[in-house]
C-alpha cells in the first residue's frame, strides 16, 4: 500500500470515529429532543458511516484512485460534513472539523489549482441547503461566513505548510533517488570490477602457466645442451652427475637431488646427492634410506610422481620434509642404470612440463651412464694384461710416479719388487707356449693374491718379468714378504706328462726413502738387485743397494 492511500486510510479511521461519537450523541439526544430532527440526523449519520465503510473497503482492495469514484466519494464526505454544519446546531462544530480535516485530506495529496474547487463547493452546498431552510437568520449567515472563512485560513496555512514538507519530501525522495540510482551505479562498477578482476586472474593463471612451461622449454634445452656438450667432455662420470644434480637443483628449485647409480658387479649403489639437509641427513639417506620399493621403482619404466606425499609410505624419505617428489628410472635400453629421486616441501610441486623435463634429462644421463661405463671398461682392457689378467706395464707407468709423489706427500714408505722367471724359455722350449703360459699365469695369480693381503699392487713387466708396488711399506717388510712369495713360487704345482714343472723366481728389491727418492731410480735399483739375484745363482731375493758378490 502506498504512502498516500494508508494517509488516507488514517483519515478515514477518523471520520468513522467522529461519526460514531455523532451517532452516540443523536441517540441520547433521542431521548430529550425533537424526534424528526434527530432521525434526518441519524440518516445522515449512517449514510457518512456507509460511505466511509465502503471507502475503506475500496482503500483495501486497492480499488481506490483519483478518479470519478474518489471525487464521489469527497463529495459523499463534504455533504455529511456541511449537513452537520448548516441543519445541526448540536453538532455543527463537529460537522466543520469533519469538514476541514477533509479539505486537510485534499490537500495533502494534492497542491494543484483545480482542487482549490473544492474550497468553494462547501459555500454552494451551504447555499442549497441554506436556501431549503426555514431559519435563514443573520447569526447563521454570520456563523457560516466565519466557519468558511476560518476553514479557508486554517487550509491555506495547512497547505503552506504541506506544500513545504511535500517539497522537502520529494527532495529527500529525489536524493535518495540520486542516491539509490548511485548505488545501482557503484554496484554496477563493483560487478564490472570484479568481472574484470576475475578474467584478470584468469590471464595471469594462464601467464604463469606459460611462463612456467616457457622456463621449463628452456631449462630442458639448457640440461640438454650442457648435458650432451659434457658427456662429450667429462668422461669421469661422477663429475658429470654432479653437475646433473646442480644443475636440476638450480633450474627446478628442489630441496633436494639424488642420482643413485646401480653397480652391476656387487649390486652396490653410488649416492651422488645435492641437498639443502645437512651432512648427517645425507647420510642417513645414504645408509638406511635407500629401500626395496626404490630398488623396484628403479626396474620400472614409468615415471613416479607423488604430489602428496604421506611420510609413513616412504621409508626412503625419513628425517626430510617432503611434500612431493618424483622418481625417474635411468634406463637405456633395456639396462636400467638406477634412478633420479628429486624432492621438495611443498606440495603439488611437480607438473606434467616436469616430467617432460625429467625424461629427457634422465636419456641423457642414462647415456652419460652407459658411455662411461663403456670407457671404463676400455681403460681396464688398456690397462690389464691380456693373459694374466693383472696390470700391465701402461698401467704401472701411469701409476707409479702418483704413489711415489703421495708417500713422499704423507711421509710414508713405498717399497717394490721386480722379479723374472728363471729359466723361463726352457718350459717354452720344453713343453710348448701354451704350458709357458700356464705357467705365467699360475706365477701372476699366486703373486696378486699374495699381495692383496698387503694392499700390494702387481703388474706384468714384461714377457716373464713382474713388478710388485708395496704402498707404505719398507723395504726390509717387503723383503720378508717377497721372500715367502718366492718359497710359494717355488711350491707351484704344475704337471706336464705326469712330471712336475720346477718353478722359480729371481727377486730385486728396493724402496723409498731408504733407496731410491723417485719411481725412476726405484724401479732401476730394483731391476739391478733382481739382476744381482740371477747372477747369484737365481732363486733368491736381493735387497738394494747391490751388495759386493753381485757381478753386474
Ligand atoms: P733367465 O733365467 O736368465 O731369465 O732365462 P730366461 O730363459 O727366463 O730368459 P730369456 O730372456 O732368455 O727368455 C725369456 C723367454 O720368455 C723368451 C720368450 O719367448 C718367452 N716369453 C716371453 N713372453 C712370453 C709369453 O707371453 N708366453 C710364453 N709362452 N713365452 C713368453
Ligand atoms: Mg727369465
Ligand atoms: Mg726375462
Amino acid at each position: 500500500m502506498t504512502k498516500s492511500k494508508s494517509l488516507e486510510k488514517y483519515y478515514t479511521y477518523i471520520y468513522i470515529g467522529i461519526l460514531l461519537f455523532i451517532l452516540i450523541h443523536l441517540e441520547l439526544s433521542k431521548l430529550v429532543e425533537n424526534i424528526n430532527k434527530i432521525s434526518l440526523s441519524l440518516v445522515i449519520t449512517i449514510i457518512g458511516l456507509i460511505t466511509m465503510v465502503v471507502k475503506l473497503f475500496i482503500l483495501e482492495k486497492g480499488l481506490l484512485e483519483k478518479g470519478k469514484i474518489y471525487i464521489l466519494l469527497k463529495i459523499a464526505e463534504l455533504f455529511v460534513a456541511s449537513f452537520f454544519i448548516y441543519y445541526e446546531q448540536e453538532v455543527n462544530i463537529i460537522g466543520a472539523l469533519i469538514y476541514v480535516l477533509t479539505l486537510l485530506e485534499i490537500f495533502s495529496f494534492n497542491n494543484e489549482l483545480k482542487f482549490m474547487l473544492y474550497y468553494f463547493s462547501p459555500i454552494i452546498i451551504t447555499g442549497i441547503l441554506m436556501l431549503g431552510k426555514e431559519f435563514f437568520t443573520y447569526y447563521i449567515i454570520i456563523n457560516t461566513i466565519f466557519i468558511i472563512l476560518l476553514d479557508i485560513f486554517i487550509i491555506y496555512i495547512v497547505q503552506c505548510i504541506l506544500k513545504d514538507i511535500i517539497e522537502k519530501k520529494e527532495e529527500v525522495s529525489k536524493l535518495l533517488e540520486q542516491e539509490k540510482e548511485k548505488n545501482k551505479q557503484l554496484i554496477e562498477i563493483k560487478k564490472h570490477i570484479e568481472k574484470s578482476n576475475k578474467e584478470l586472474e584468469r590471464q595471469k593463471e594462464e601467464m604463469r602457466k606459460t611462463r612456467d612451461s616457457f622456463r621449463n622449454s628452456v631449462a630442458e634445452l639448457f640440461i640438454l645442451k650442457e648435458t650432451s656438450s659434457y658427456i662429450g667432455s667429462i668422461l669421469e662420470i661422477q663429475q658429470l652427475l654432479e653437475l646433473v644434480c646442480d644443475m636440476i637443483m638450480g633450474i627446478m628449485g628442489v630441496d633436494s637431488c639424488s642420482i643413485i647409480v646401480y653397480n652391476e658387479k656387487d649390486s652396490s649403489l653410488d649416492f651422488h646427492v645435492k641437498s639443502i639437509y645437512s651432512k648427517e641427513v645425507i647420510e642417513n639417506f645414504k645408509a638406511k634410506g635407500w629401500s626395496s620399493y626404490l630398488r623396484e621403482k628403479m626396474k620400472n619404466k614409468e615415471i613416479l610422481i607423488d604430489n602428496n606425499v604421506d611420510p609413513n609410505k616412504y621409508s626412503f624419505l625419513e628425517g626430510r620434509k617432503v611434500g612431493s617428489f618424483v622418481a625417474v628410472p635411468l634406463r637405456k635400453g633395456n639396462t636400467s642404470y638406477g634412478l633420479i629421486l628429486a624432492e621438495h616441501s611443498l606440495e603439488n610441486y611437480f607438473s606434467t612440463s616436469s616430467t617432460d623435463l625429467f625424461k629427457a634429462v634422465s636419456m641423457q644421463v642414462a647415456m652419460a651412464i652407459e658411455n662411461a661405463k663403456l670407457y671404463e671398461k676400455m681403460e681396464e682392457i688398456a690397462e690389464k694384461d691380456g693373459l694374466t689378467n693383472i696390470y700391465n706395464r701402461l698401467y704401472l707407468q701411469k701409476i707409479m710416479p702418483k704413489l711415489v709423489e703421495d708417500a713422499k706427500k704423507n711421509n710414508t714408505p713405498i717399497s717394490v719388487a721386480i722379479f723374472d722367471i728363471d729359466h723361463f724359455k726352457k718350459f717354452n722350449d720344453t713343453y710348448g707356449h701354451i704350458f709357458g703360459d700356464e705357467v705365467l699365469k699360475a706365477v701372476a695369480n699366486l703373486a696378486k693374491k699374495k699381495l692383496e693381503a698387503y694392499g700390494g699392487i702387481i703388474a706384468r713387466y714384461g714377457g716373464e718379468e713382474f713388478f710388485m708396488i708395496f704402498p707404505n711399506l719398507g723395504i726390509k717388510e717387503v723383503a720378508d714378504i717377497v721372500e715367502e712369495l718366492r718359497q710359494e713360487i717355488e711350491n707351484i704345482e704344475l704337471k706336464k706328462q705326469n712330471i712336475k714343472a720346477k718353478i722359480t723366481a729371481s727377486f730385486g728389491v728396493s724402496g723409498y726413502p731408504e733407496i731410491a727418492d723417485n719411481y725412476t731410480e726405484l724401479i732401476r735399483t730394483a731391476d739391478d738387485a733382481m739382476y744381482c739375484s740371477k747372477n747369484r745363482g737365481r732363486n733368491c731375493v736381493t735387497i738394494a743397494p747391490i751388495n759386493v758378490k753381485c757381478n753386474l
